[in-house]
């Protein structure tokens, strides 16, 4: 059995009680890994690691930020290199796609070269305050150690979309990966001691909530990024606030997807697959409402259902499989009461809405692609991030109805739209409450467009340029140029 432990200042280690929790396989239900269960004597070590490697003088703080960029660059090449072992942990331990967690891991290194190029050309500014005699300038400095905690469904890209921006401005990290998905970051923390980053700058810590909460509340930590649900992200930034820790949320979402009349029908079809049933659902901008005009509805949610019908389930592993299992027995539950209770309040089911027997994997947490109809838009499946393959039809009558529709939940993370007609698909775009929405295309990210939710589903942005103010804290310096003494009691302008 392979075994993981906590990765703190340079070295793998066991928890300082050496007790371990497993690491399950989703697709089988068996005990894939055993990984150390971090203390709150662990966490402590682990930021004051960071903490040292941010001292004043530390090779780190006194790295060029070139070289500091060049360091994350070397960290890309070693990812690259070894993508296809690490995205087989991910898909064992997670349950999704090894193809899918393949690109996850080969776009990583994207995230390292475009922040690492980015860490020399973090510059401050000269103000023209009233004063003439006055040099004002600025400086934007790291926070100093930054917890990163993540959700499990991209163990390591998303734990890069924190990472690389915060490494950039010359942050030190300590890293919580889910419970569920602690393997392949603890792998690339040895890379990054291999790739030459001084002990202590890149640290993982494993375990649950708890090892999570003991980093939150740590009066070492400057700044966390979450990624997560929204009541844990409520909680952390409670936390956070607790010892005036800065906080970048990333967290839930119950996107829409809609289809007007004039869309390509086709393309439309497989955007809204890919938006819920891709990752089986377990993706934060699972495009979980399709709202379709009602005037094609009937046909379109019938061709929908027959394709869907065909989604092959079975072994992550297996390259012909689209669709593996839910990550867990819980999860798998959770999204079987949600959907019988839809139905126990007048959801009709047009396919799926019960497990699914993999044959030669019975242990495993497989749900079939489910589509519910003649629901309301305030109905609780319609408003619930079921995080699972539940897709919610939802038919409109006009673009302002679909508008109202589109934005009556309390998230905003994403929205797609599908029409053959520029001027209302802008339209729509700017009427529509969410952080990204794509235009006849759906789930499309990348390392230099800026990512994140309106309302209750994020705080700051991930990803392009702006990702590395969250990792910096502006310093306004004033020196006064002339030497004439002046009035002490009065306010310098
Ligand atoms: P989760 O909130 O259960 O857990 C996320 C992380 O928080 C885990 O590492 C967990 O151990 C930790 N945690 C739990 N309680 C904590 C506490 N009190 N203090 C500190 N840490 C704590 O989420 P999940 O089930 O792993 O992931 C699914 C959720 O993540 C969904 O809601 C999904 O939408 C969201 N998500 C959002 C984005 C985004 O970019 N907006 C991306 C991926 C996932």
């Amino acid at each position: 059995m392979r075994t993981y432990g906590c990765y703190i200042d340079g070295e793998e280690r066991q928890a300082s009680d050496r007790r371990t929790f497993e690491s399950e396989e989703p697709a089988t239900g068996l005990t894939y890994a055993l990984v150390a269960a971090a203390t709150a004597a662990d966490v402590d070590d682990a930021v004051a690691a960071a903490g040292n490697a941010f001292a004043p003088g530390s090779e780190w703080r006194t790295l060029a930020p070139s070289a500091r960029g060049r360091l994350m660059m070397r960290l890309a090449d070693a990812i690259a290199q070894r993508a296809e072992g690490l995205a087989e942990l991910e898909s064992r331990e997670t349950g999704k796609l090894y193809k899918e967690q393949l690109i996850q891991l080969q776009s990583v290194p994207n995230w390292l070269y475009y922040f690492g190029g980015l860490a020399d050309k973090i510059e401050g500014r000269v103000i023209p305050v009233p004063r003439q005699s006055i040099l004002n300038y600025t400086v934007r400095e790291p926070f100093g150690v930054v917890a990163i905690i993540k959700s499990w469904n991209s163990p390591a890209l998303g734990a890069f979309w924190s990472a690389a921006p915060a490494l950039a401005c010359g942050n030190t990290v300590v890293i919580k990966p889910s419970e569920l998905a602690s393997a392949s970051l603890v792998e690339i923390a040895k890379l990054a001691t291999e790739a030459g980053f001084p002990p202590g700058v890149f640290n993982v810590v494993t375990g649950g909530s708890e090892v999570g909460a003991a980093l939150t509340a740590h009066a070492g930590v400057a700044k966390i990024s979450f990624t997560g649900g929204t009541g844990t992200g409520r909680r952390i930034a409670e936390a956070a606030g607790s010892h005036g820790a800065h906080v970048t949320l990333e967290l839930g979402g119950k996107s829409a997807n809609i289809v007007c009349a004039d869309a390509n029908l086709d393309a439309a079809q497989s955007g809204v697959l890919a938006g819920i049933f891709a990752a089986a659902g377990q993706t934060c901008v699972a495009g979980s409402r399709l709202l379709i005009d009602r005037r094609i509805a009937e046909d379109f949610v019938a061709r929908l259902a027959e394709r869907v019908a065909t989604i092959r389930i079975g072994d992550p592993m297996d390259p012909s499989v689209e669709m593996g299992p839910l990550v867990s027995a819980r999860q798998l539950e959770r999204v079987e009461s949600l959907v019988n209770a839809a139905v126990d309040a007048g959801a009709a089911v047009l396919t799926g809405g019960e497990r699914e027997h993999v044959s030669d994997s019975p242990g495993g947490h497989y749900y079939r692609p489910t589509i519910l109809t003649d629901l309301g838009p305030q109905s609780e499946i319609a408003q619930t991030e079921v995080f699972g393959p539940v897709l919610a039809v939802l038919p409109f009558d006009d673009d302002a109805h679909a508008i109202e529709i589109a934005n009556s939940t309390p998230f905003g993370l994403g929205a797609g739209i599908w029409t053959s007609d520029v001027q209302r698909a802008h339209t729509l775009a700017r009427q529509l409450d969410a952080g990204t929405v794509w235009i006849n295309t759906y789930r499309a990210t990348a390392f230099n467009s800026p990512f994140g939710g309106f309302k209750e589903s994020g705080v700051g942005r991930e990803n392009g340029a702006e990702a590395i103010d969250q990792y910096l804290q502006t310093k306004s310096v004033w020196c006064e140029l002339s030497i004439e003494a002046r009035d002490p009691f009065v306010m310098q302008t």
